[in-house]
């Protein structure tokens, strides 16, 4: 199919694409060059209403729609994805700055891993049943929830989009979708794909804008019932502030600071360059990357010399080319951000061990925002540095003398994500794992995904459980119904 990219991206409302109601443009830029390749729809929310005009009316149909069918389209779509995996790596690239051969190898194929994994699991999904003895028996029914809100942030613009949409779909809800205005091109693709696809009109509708006001237009409107969020956490404490008085259905994926406790009895080869992904991949701009690696002391010199070695040798470059490890970051504004974070570990008195500058290749990326990848040591957990979220190609290291002291600094800042254990005494790895305070926590490995796995942070890295069975679960109402005998 012709995947071709429109100058001006349109919404996807009622299976029609359409102008923004305001007639208003954002402007996307290519993070790598600098340069602006194209404009958004700066939709309102006109345009909200118009989508949840089209979602209401396409609900009566596909709330009723057998399973099966539901199965036959989202399978579809995640073959379509696979078919045109050259075409949307290299959009989401263009969009977001990160490796091609990332894009490629992860972000497009568990894109469309999420649609196959949710068009199964719709075939299995069953609710439970509950016999009182010879009283009475209650059976539960879960029905889809209605048109629900989804709306995600840029770093894995198409899998965390569809992350979404594609067990809302599934469960048998109308959704209003909104990528990020930052990365949005994969999205409008997405609409191309599924309309291939067969799903009916209004099912999904993808409307293009910023968070403040095509984004509040979603979580404020009365006939969307569930919002799903993945983004910041300031972002996702407002959203809660706004959805809970109407008592939606509430999905919170918001940010983190992850630890990575490296004990000395670790398999080494397999940690270190396990670590340098985990710190590193997609310029750190992963939610589940370990921001701060802890190391057993005795082995604390070894790990930093050789850490900071490798790092070093990562090189920093056009994302279209092949030997390039890290990218671009995703915009002038979260480069700034990065930058000054760097520049407050400073401050605060962190020592740069490597990297800190930004970097200017040479030829078509030459005004891109590219940061060096950056190891900090000498500051404490109480340091803005080690206590906020930096998102970008920034590590801290600390040393710690027992498991005590080790649990003591993982736990130490308000995010709960994830975490990672380096250790081959199992019993040990276990007993840490079991109190470090993070919904996802990875013993010898980083970054495993299992998507029957609940999928989601606790503190202040968000609420509510994503993947397998919870996220059907979230996107359908129970209701029991209780027979006398
Ligand atoms: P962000 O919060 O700025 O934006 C995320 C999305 O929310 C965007 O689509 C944005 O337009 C929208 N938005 C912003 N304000 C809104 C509002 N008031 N109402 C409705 N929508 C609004 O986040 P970002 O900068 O795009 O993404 C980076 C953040 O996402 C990081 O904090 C990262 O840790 C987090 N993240 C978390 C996970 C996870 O699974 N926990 C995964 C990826 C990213």
């Amino acid at each position: 199919m012709d995947l071709s990219i429109p100058y001006q991206l349109q919404n996807f409302i009622g299976g029609i694409w359409a102008a923004p109601s305001s007639d208003k443009y954002l402007d996307n830029i290519n993070p790598a060059t600098g340069e602006k390749w194209g404009e958004i729809p700066d939709s309102d929310a006109a345009d909200i209403e118009a989508a949840v005009v089209a979602a209401k009316s396409a609900f009566l149909k596909w709330s009723v729609t057998p399973a099966e069918e539901r199965f036959t389209i989202l399978n579809r779509i995640a073959t379509l994805i696979e078919e045109n995996l050259e075409a949307l790596a290299l959009a989401e690239t263009t969009d977001n700055g990160k490796p091609l051969w990332l894009s490629k190898r992860v972000d497009i194929p568990r894109a469309s891993a999420n649609f196959r994994f949710f068009a199964t699991g719709i075939m299995h999904f069953s609710a439970e049943s509950h016999s009182m003895e010879d009283k009475a028996i209650n059976y539960t029914i879960r029905q889809p929830v209605g048109i629900v809100g989804c709306i995600s942030p840029w770093n894995l613009p198409l899998y965390l989009f569809t992350w979404k949409i594609a067990p809302a779909l599934a469960a048998g809800n109308c959704v209003i979708a909104k990528p990020s205005e930052v990365t949005p091109v994969t999205a409008y693709l997405l609409s191309r794909i599924c309309k291939e696809a067969g799903l009916p009109d209004g099912v999904l509708n993808i409307v293009h804008g910023r968070g403040e006001t095509c984004g509040e237009a979603i979580v404020k409107h009365p006939l969307i019932k569930a919002i799903s969020f993945t983004g910041s956490t300031r972002a996702g404490a407002h959203i809660a502030s706004v959805a809970a008085p109407m008592f939606k259905k509430l999905s919170l994926e918001l940010g983190g600071k992850n630890p990575n406790i490296i004990f000395a009895d670790c398999d080494w080869g397999k940690m270190m360059r396990t670590t340098i992904q985990s710190s590193f991949a997609n310029q750190g701009q992963i939610c589940l990357c370990g921001s701060r690696i802890l190391v057993e002391a005795s082995v604390y010199e070894r790990f930093r010399k050789e850490f900071v070695e490798k790092v070093k040798a990562l090189t920093v470059g056009d994302p279209l080319s092949d030997d390039s490890r890290q990218g671009a970051l995703v915009s002038q504004l979260h480069f700034d951000k990065v930058r000054n974070s760097i520049a407050k570990a400073k401050e605060e008195g962190g020592i740069i061990l490597c990297g800190g500058n930004a970097v200017k290749p040479e030829g078509r990326c030459r005004n891109g925002f590219f940061i060096e990848p950056t190891v900090i040591e000498g500051l404490g957990c109480e340091c803005q540095t080690n206590m906020e979220e930096i998102f970008g190609p920034v590590v801290t290291l600390q040393s710690f003398s027992t498991e005590e002291e080790a649990l003591q600094l993982a736990n130490a800042c308000n995010y709960g994500l994830s975490a990672t254990i380096w250790s081959q005494d199992i019993s040990k790895a276990n007993r840490v794992g079991a109190k470090v305070e993070a919904g996802i926590i990875w013993i010898n490995c980083w970054l495993l995904r299992d998507l029957r796995t609940p999928f989601g942070g606790i503190k202040n890295s968000g609420v509510g459980r994503e993947g397998g069975w919870e996220a059907l679960r979230f996107f359908t109402e129970a209701r029991n119904i209780c027979v006398e005998i």
